[in-house]
């Protein structure tokens, strides 16, 4: 199976080629030429697997340049229980009957991010032996708080490659700022911007398309790849729990096979749920995909109307990891959407970048429609909800799954739609402990993160995770912040150019 760009069907290449670049040149998102299907069989055969052979039953399908033996190592390197502090790499919870809590943060940085930023650099590095022998890879991240910490795990000390994160310097928690100032590794860089997420984003996207740069760096021996989801290997990855959750649900008796269920998921960048609309066309039985936003609510209104329009007030909300006016991925969705319609995305795409607006057509609105329920809630209605969930059902859960928890009570309200529903969980709780401990009714003025974590342990009878409790201890190695004119240059002084 080849991929294509998103912005000219001409460009076709293999997946190995996809993830080394990360972005087409155009500038462009990779996808497949076609969603390969699960039959009933295919899915009942995982009920049986462990969760790195239900990944590796995937990723057969979707890396068809790979061997399997190239499959295996990446897929057992990364989902080991080295890496993550669950058997099940990601924990189904029961919130209450029929309401599944998919908890996807037992892994090293405890959000979501690792369950794609673990693989990602095997993926990465068996794609560079085949397209690119030899050459050094320099990843370039932009982060809203977690995948920069994920991306930093995974790529530590992986030879062959560096990598650079880029963090609004005002924009992400404070755990979430400690977890990346104290990175070990000696390939690593951490930088904050003075600017919100999509000028980190931007910034990034102008790097990847400068072509002066590009040569400099070739002529060194460099390419720049992408850890951010725009890369396909960041994306596939995700589209196996929401199977292996379905797999665990029948395997379990909860659901039997066929029986639809909602998917429920708090979205940014657009590609945790693109993941699962892509588990949706593979056969997956799905009723609806829940778009859950926070104040940020672009999404929200294009969904409802059709009409995507950046040009409005950017919010820092407690659930920073959703503090996003530019969702990357709905590029692709867009794509499957029109038929594969490349002129139709680069028009929509060049007028998102000039006038920061766009407005599909009605037959892809309707279509959007039929598959997505959209809804937003605000910072206090976040508290309230993860408040609502602690005392009725002794369930702590972070910001961003509170956003989705919300949304998903607003969607049986206001459609009295009783499907079972997989809502999935982004975070761990302790890694937006203010916003937390505020919601179940704490007092935090003046207290510090660690004072607040210990007092959020003693109200709730949880623990922080480890990984979480040992940033307490470490040295702060990266104090450093640039202009957003500045990233291009910062890059070139971490490459020793
Ligand atoms: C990244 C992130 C999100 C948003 O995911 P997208 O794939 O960007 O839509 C939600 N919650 C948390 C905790 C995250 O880290």
């Amino acid at each position: 199976m080849n991929y294509r760009s998103t912005r000219d069907n001409k460009i076709s290449v293999t997946s190995a080629a996809a993830i080394a670049q990360g972005l087409s040149a155009e500038g462009g998102l990779f996808v497949p030429e076609s969603i390969p299907r699960l039959t009933k069989d295919d899915i009942m055969s995982l009920c049986e697997k462990s969760y790195p052979e239900r990944a590796f039953d995937i990723f057969s399908r979707y890396l068809t340049d790979f061997s399997d033996d190239e499959i295996r190592y990446c897929t057992n390197g990364a989902y080991s229980d080295k890496n993550f502090d669950s058997d099940s790499i990601s924990e189904i919870s029961h919130l209450y009957s029929g309401t599944y809590i998919l908890e996807l943060w037992h892994g090293p940085t405890c959000a979501f991010k690792d369950m794609a930023l673990q693989i990602l650099p095997y993926l990465m590095s068996v794609s560079a032996k085949k397209v690119i022998d030899g050459k050094q890879i320099a990843i370039l991240v932009a982060t809203s708080g977690d995948t920069g910490k994920a991306a930093l795990e995974g790529f530590k000390d992986v030879p062959g490659t560096s990598i650079t994160v880029f963090y609004p310097e005002d924009g992400v928690s404070a755990m979430q700022k400690r977890q990346m100032t104290t990175q070990e590794g000696g390939n690593v860089f951490v930088c904050a911007v003075k600017g919100n997420f999509d000028d980190c984003q931007n910034g990034v996207k102008a790097i990847f398309t400068n072509e002066e740069l590009k040569k400099q760096l070739d002529e060194k021996g460099i390419t720049f790849s992408s850890a951010n989801s725009i890369n396909w290997g960041r994306l596939s990855p995700q589209i196996v729990y929401y199977i292996s959750a379905y797999a665990s649900l029948v395997k379990s008796g909860d659901i039997e096979y066929g029986e639809k269920v909602n998917i429920v998921v708090p979205t940014g960048n657009f590609g945790n749920i693109l993941a699962a609309y892509y588990a949706k066309e593979m056969g997956l039985p799905v009723n609806k995909l829940i778009c859950a936003s926070n104040a940020n609510n672009v999404l929200t209104d294009f969904i409802n109307t059709g009409v995507y329009d950046r040009n409005r007030h950017f919010y820092t909300t407690i659930s920073p990891s959703m503090d996003i006016l530019i969702s990357s991925n709905l590029e692709r969705l867009l794509y499957h959407l029109t038929g594969g319609n490349d002129k139709q995305i680069a028009d929509w795409f060049g007028k998102l970048a000039k006038d920061g607006k766009y407005e599909v057509t009605d037959d892809v609105r309707a279509k959007i429609k039929d598959i997505f329920y959209a809804g937003y809630c605000d910072d206090d209605a976040t508290k309230g909800a993860i408040k609502q969930a602690f005392d009725e059902y002794s369930y702590l859960m972070d910001t961003h799954t509170g956003v989705a928890y919300k949304v998903y009570n607003d969607y049986k309200e206001a459609t009295g739609d009783t499907t079972k529903t997989i809502i999935a969980s982004t975070a761990n709780p302790y890694k937006f402990g203010k916003a937390v401990y505020e919601a179940v009714g704490g007092e935090t003025e003046g207290l510090d993160e660690f004072t607040i974590i210990e007092k959020l342990e003693e109200k709730t009878g949880t623990k922080m995770p480890a990984p979480l409790a040992a940033t307490k201890t470490k040295p702060v190695r990266f104090t450093g912040s640039v202009e957003k004119s500045d990233m291009a240059a910062e890059v070139m002084k971490n490459l020793g150019k």
